[in-house]
């Protein structure tokens, strides 16, 4: 053996983990909880791999952000949203059901990860089900009672499709020092606060004026073209892009 030289990292292993609970999130998202064989620590932002075997043997593989925070232990929580013929999310969302096995492997992720001890401000942004691994973060900063100012950015179809929205109005009217911001494409916003377009430089530099000073970090997660807008805006709005973390989920 070589003194000094690294070994690489063992490899993660799949796992089974048993459905326990499946919930509504939103019309076009759920929320399912999973009991692992062998749970695992994790951090805010982190996603896992789920792995479906057809009985022929056939496979379909896709990552799913962790919404649970690493303080959750016990289930596992992911939010799946359904697309219209997609393989795996439609799996979850018209077969899956309460006590099936499926595989999974995890945690991942070294880069959009978030722990209170980063600090802030914390900027967040999501698009639809992007919202996800900031849902574990905010989760996060609320278990740890963190006083770091924080906006998060959702933007969503309508109302009803804004993913966590009603614990996202709870964190807001219970911390001054958070802020929960909608963008609306499809109807016309509800609050003073929110918007009603999708989300462009403009609204990014406006929220960022509700923080008390600029982000130390900000994270956006959606769909390619999602994350680009978003991303190009907040350049646009004087973000430091080495301050940009970004999750893309596909689709355009
Ligand atoms: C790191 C990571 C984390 C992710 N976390 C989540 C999560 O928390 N929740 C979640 O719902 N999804 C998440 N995704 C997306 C997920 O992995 C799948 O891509 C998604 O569920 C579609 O898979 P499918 O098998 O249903 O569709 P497929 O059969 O793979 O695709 C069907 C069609 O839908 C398009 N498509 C694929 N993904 C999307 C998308 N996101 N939006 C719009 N169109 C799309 C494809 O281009 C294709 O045309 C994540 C992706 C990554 C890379």
């Amino acid at each position: 053996m070589i003194e000094g030289l690294r070994t690489a990292p063992a490899p993660l292993l799949w796992q089974d983990a048993v459905i326990s609970r499946i919930n509504e999130n939103t019309p076009r998202i759920k929320n399912f909880f999973f009991k692992l064989s062998n749970p695992f620590a994790l951090r805010a932002g982190q996603h896992v791999d789920i792995r479906l075997t057809a009985p022929d043997g056939y496979r379909a593989e896709r990552s799913y952000s962790i919404a649970s925070a690493p303080e959750d232990v016990g289930e596992l929580e992911l939010s799946i949203e359904k697309i219209e013929g997609g393989e795996v999310s439609s799996f979850f969302h018209d077969v899956a059901m309460v006590g099936d096995t499926i595989e999974l492997r995890g945690p991942i992720g070294g880069y959009f990860i978030w722990d209170v001890s980063d600090g802030g401000p914390l900027f967040l942004v999501g698009g639809g089900s992007g919202t996800v691994p900031l849902m574990s973060m905010l989760r996060h900063r609320r278990a740890k009672q963190s006083s770091v100012s924080t906006l998060s950015l959702i933007s969503a179809r309508t109302w009803a499709d804004i993913p966590f929205r009603d614990e996202l109005l709870e964190y807001a009217m219970g911390d001054p020092t958070f802020k929960a911001v909608f963008a609306i494409t499809r109807e016309p916003s509800r609050r003073p606060v929110d918007y009603m377009r999708r989300i462009d430089g403009t609204i990014i530099r406006e929220v960022l004026s509700q923080l008390p000073t600029p982000p130390k970090a900000m994270f956006i997660c959606g769909t390619n073209a999602f994350v680009n807008a978003a991303a190009d805006g907040a350049v646009a709005a004087g973000m430091a892009a080495a301050l940009i973390h970004t999750e893309r989920y596909g689709g355009l």
